[in-house]
């Protein structure tokens, strides 16, 4: 079990960025079709922006057409929490990062087999960490384009 993260507001609204505080923190929504991720499809793990902590990997990810990136399940239990939330009379499955409790979006019963389930995901709450062979395809690409370059 990853060790518990928890800071006051004001060392979050100090350490993140607008956006990710006020997503994180203070449970915001980006707009939809606007997040970095919602249409990425590299392959590797999405993390908690803030703790690191392995929330989602690109295989249980799908497009759900909502704008937002959208999985079926976690990686793993240690991932994250769950917590009803009521909000003027419309009742959500809020869904927070388990290590540091960051608002990361809602999940829903309309997801596709074998779980049924869609977390929908704001991007500002994911860091993309891409598979270490992609990675490596990427550093090779890089040093081949130097090397024509000096030609
Ligand atoms: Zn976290």
């Amino acid at each position: 079990m990853p060790e518990k993260i928890s800071k006051s507001d004001e060392e979050w609204r100090r350490i993140l960025a607008p956006e990710q505080y006020e997503i994180t923190q203070k449970r915001g929504t980006e707009p939809p079709f606007t997040g970095k991720y919602y249409r990425f499809k590299g392959k590797g793990v999405y993390k908690c922006v803030r703790c690191s902590n392995d929330l989602f990997t690109s295989e249980t990810k799908y497009d759900s057409g909502t704008g937002w990136p959208s999985f079926w399940a976690p990686i793993s239990d240690q991932s994250i929490e769950t917590a009803i939330e009521t909000n003027g009379g419309m009742t959500r499955n809020e869904v927070m990062c388990k290590r540091c409790n960051a608002h990361l979006g809602h999940v829903f019963d309309d997801g596709p087999p074998p779980t049924g389930l869609r977390y929908c995901v704001n991007s500002a709450a994911l860091r993309f960490m891409g598979n270490k062979e992609e990675q490596g395809m990427a550093t090779r690409e890089a040093k081949s384009q130097t090397h024509r370059g000096t030609h």
